[in-house]
């Protein structure tokens, strides 16, 4: 008599290439696209387009986001079988563009990279109280932003989370300066996730008919934090997280979808 038990990963293994075949996947996470903008440009030609934040040693927000942007536009940085399309700064692709540049293309997942900063009056009194004040760790981790606006906005939050888990094990802090100081709606303290609702909202993420999120690295105001996140060691880790959260995403929209299809 035949054992249940031993045929059963043969079954399944059935089942996935009848799935793969119809849907027209060949596999796991291949066939997926991410777009990943660096956040701003580096010359500004309109009102709503600029810079970013200054740091605290005064470099300009676009060249952190671009240090590691650029890690993916080397193709060993890559994971196999996702198609990345990187675009830095210096493409000068303005707010209103990005956004039709990610609706033409319609990517599975679409990434803005940014580094963040605080209220103007906080990083003063802080500046003021020098690099050793205690403010500093008010204005001070990442975050990650998604929008319950946007028309994917619980594969938005999915992303949200597991980068956040990521960037968590591999050693950084949230931010909880937007939840405490800005008022922004926080979903989660312990991983600095943000659901960006107006007033407050981010054009990107509501505007984009893909999952998307907005990933602050970290903050560059802060003295000490513009240190660590100058340092290659700790891009790679942005990038390496990044990555992760990525595969992590994409697995788990396929088990969604090999989920709803075994349903029907
Ligand atoms: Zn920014």
């Amino acid at each position: 008599m035949c054992n249940i038990r031993l045929l059963l990963p043969f079954l399944v293994c059935l089942i996935l290439i009848g799935y793969t075949k119809i849907c027209g996947a060949e596999s796991g996470k291949m066939g997926h696209t991410v777009i990943i903008f660096s956040g701003h440009v580096s010359e500004p030609s309109s009102k709503v387009d600029n810079m970013g934040a200054e740091s605290y040693a005064g470099i300009f927000e676009y060249e952190f986001n671009d240090a590691v942007v650029r890690y993916f536009e080397d193709e060993s940085n890559r994971v196999p079988g996702i198609h990345y399309e990187v675009v830095p700064a210096s493409r000068n692709i303005g707010l209103h563009e990005r956004v039709e540049y990610a609706n033409r293309i319609v990517p599975d997942l679409y990434l803005e990279i940014h580094h963040d900063a605080a209220q103007a009056e906080d990083i003063e009194r802080a500046r003021q109280d020098g690099e050793g004040s205690p403010l500093w760790n008010d204005m001070s981790g990442f975050s990650v932003h998604y929008s319950e606006s946007n028309p994917f906005s619980e594969k938005s939050k999915t992303f949200a989370q597991v980068f956040a888990d990521k960037m968590l094990r591999a050693g950084f802090k949230p931010n909880l300066y937007h939840a405490d100081t800005e008022k922004m709606t926080c979903i989660d303290r312990s991983k600095g996730i943000y659901n960006r609702i107006n007033p407050g909202g981010l054009y990107v993420l509501y505007n984009i008919k893909s999952p998307a999120a907005v990933i602050e690295c970290g903050t560059i105001i802060n003295p000490h934090e513009e240190k660590l996140l100058s340092l290659e060691d700790t891009r790679q880790k942005i990038a390496h997280a990044i990555n992760r959260a990525i595969v992590r995403f994409f697995e788990i929209e396929d088990e969604d979808s090999l989920r709803s299809y075994l349903k029907y």
